[in-house]
């Protein structure tokens, strides 16, 4: 006889769920204040801007989104997101190259390693809209 049966998420999954849900409680509150600033009561539109190298999952950041946003200033809002492609430059030869993950890059031209990340870690609100203004 089968018992009741549960599927749980990994742990991992969980952990990184709360990375996720507290880098959206910190927008919220950014998004708050400049909602306060602007003279506004509501937020139609956030657009976050996320570098590839950011560590931040997209799906779970929209999870949390989901789960934080209706109580919040953002109720109703529709979330974006942009990624930043991540780039290093080789300080050898001056080339700038795409790179995937990681904190030392080969050069693509030269060979040599470069930790120099000029784009990828970026983790911010890019742009938001006010329906009342
Ligand atoms: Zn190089």
């Amino acid at each position: 006889m089968a018992g009741p049966h549960w599927t749980c998420p990994p742990v991992w999954s969980i952990f990184g769920l709360m990375h996720e849900l507290g880098i959206m409680e910190s927008a919220l509150d950014a998004i708050r204040h400049q909602a306060v600033k602007h003279g506004a009561s509501r937020v139609s539109r956030i657009v976050l801007r996320i570098g590839t190298l950011a560590g931040v999952d997209q799906d779970a950041l929209r999870f949390a989104y989901e789960a934080l946003a209706p109580t919040s200033i953002a109720a109703g809002a529709v979330l974006d997101i942009e990624t930043v492609a991540a780039r290093a430059r080789c300080a050898a030869c001056q080339t700038e190259f795409g790179v995937e993950r990681g904190f030392i890059f080969q050069c693509p031209q030269c060979g040599e390693y470069s930790g120099d990340i000029r784009a990828g870690r970026e983790l911010g609100i890019a742009r938001l809209e006010f329906p009342d203004l």
